[in-house]
């Protein structure tokens, strides 16, 4: 059964999943005061300005908190149980949600350091999403 995938409904949204499905996490960094903000907004979060720029970023973050989900919210969810719903600290400041995956991905703790990866939800749809880090 298909994964849902987000309906990017705003300009800033659709920005953002098309930068996904090439490979890259956008963020938007306010040209006013250099503030950086995620989720995708039209305005700085910090002085309202609409003066931004997207930019790459790193895809290096650390791991804020995360809840173990063994109980599908949806039918669609019951093949990948147990799984890691995370709030990731990126290195640019913001933070957001997503899965960690991997094979360790059940043996994350607060704090550890995370790197971005892609996953595909097919038809060219790729999903952000968060792995341990190697050292
Ligand atoms: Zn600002």
């Amino acid at each position: 059964m298909a994964l849902p995938f987000p309906e990017p409904r705003t300009a800033e949204a659709r920005h953002f999943f098309a930068a996904a499905a090439a490979g890259r996490l956008e963020l938007q960094r306010c040209a006013a005061c250099a503030r950086v903000w995620f989720f995708p907004r039209p305005a700085c979060v910090a002085c309202g300005s609409t003066d931004y720029a997207w930019f790459a970023a790193s895809g290096r973050g650390s791991l804020h908190s995360f809840s173990i989900v063994r109980r599908a919210p949806s039918p669609e969810f019951r093949d990948r149980l147990p799984y890691v719903v995370a709030l990731v600290e990126l290195a640019e400041g913001p933070r957001m949600m997503a899965n960690v995956v991997g094979d360790d991905a059940l043996e994350v703790a607060i704090g550890d350091a995370l790197e971005l990866t892609f996953e595909d939800r097919g038809e060219g749809r790729k999903l952000p999403q968060f792995c341990r880090a190697k050292r």
